[in-house]
């Protein structure tokens, strides 16, 4: 007998299994703020010592990785993975992010160059 009706369906049930998962799970440190802090720490180098620009393209190309390798992480970018590719300004050349990682390169940016006052 696979299926014994509807009687096992309970989404109260489930909502609550559920919060019961998320109480134990909130207190845990969370692995990728921790990847966060160490990713932006080294996007932040590489703007500073020019291996990446610290402005955000026009032109931004998004698509499954195809085992680049990410400019912001030094990991590939495989093709489960969605890939944004921009072109660097200064010398043609294509950089190729993870989706997070570009991401926190904006951000990188962002806090980089804080924009002028209009005055
Ligand atoms: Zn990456």
């Amino acid at each position: 007998m696979a299926f014994s009706g509807a009687e096992n369906r309970q989404p109260g049930r489930i909502q609550q299994e559920f919060n019961s998962w998320a109480a134990r799970s909130a207190p845990m440190p969370t692995e990728s703020q921790l990847r966060d802090a160490v990713l932006r720490t080294g996007v932040r180098r590489r703007i500073e010592n020019g291996q990446l620009p610290s402005y955000v393209p026009n032109r931004i190309e998004a698509g499954y990785g195809c085992g680049d390798v990410c400019v912001a992480c030094d990991q590939p970018i495989s093709d489960t993975q969605i890939e944004y590719e921009v072109e660097d300004d200064r010398n043609g050349r294509p950089l190729s992010f993870h989706f997070g990682c570009y991401v926190v390169w904006q951000l990188e940016c962002t806090a980089a160059k804080p924009k002028p006052s209009a005055e």
